[in-house]
């Protein structure tokens, strides 16, 4: 059995937490998943564990398992709801790695051929109403 943690200053443990609002997809009792409202994509999801700690290094084994195998549930769901060209699945520590919220985090990311996406990227808002609509359609091939 894993114990959750929580940080009160983390913007991520603030959405699991339900204290800021968010796109979920899927949530069980080790991980919660939901939009990147920041999409490199249409229908670019986050997995992050229910365990607060910045990155890969510093989060426990069983949790990285957790978030990864959501992170495959998850990009079924994708595949089954809007059938992308490819799924990358990316998880960055670091500055060096353009880490920008310090809780660990999958990012699943649709692709298609030739839309010439790098590992590093800019954070740009997307569209709310499409996120919703894509959250929605995803949620509901979470299986
Ligand atoms: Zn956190």
């Amino acid at each position: 059995m894993l114990s959750s943690c929580f940080e009160k200053d983390c913007i991520f443990c603030k959405i699991i937490q339900g204290e800021i609002k968010s796109f979920k997809i899927f949530e069980d009792e080790y991980v919660y998943s939901f939009m990147d409202i920041n999409p490199i994509a249409p229908g670019h999801a986050l997995v992050i564990p229910k365990f607060h700690a910045q990155d890969i290094i510093e989060t426990p084994s069983e949790w990285i398992g957790k978030s990864f195998a959501a992170a495959g549930c998850i990009a079924r769901a994708i595949q089954k709801s809007i059938s992308p060209e490819g799924i990358s699945i990316v998880q960055a520590n670091g500055p060096g790695a353009k880490q920008s919220i310090f809780h660990l985090h999958v990012h699943v990311i649709p692709r298609s051929i030739g839309d010439e996406l790098t590992m590093n990227w800019e954070l740009t808002a997307g569209n709310v109403e499409e996120i919703r609509k894509l959250a929605d359609c995803i949620s509901a091939n979470v299986v």
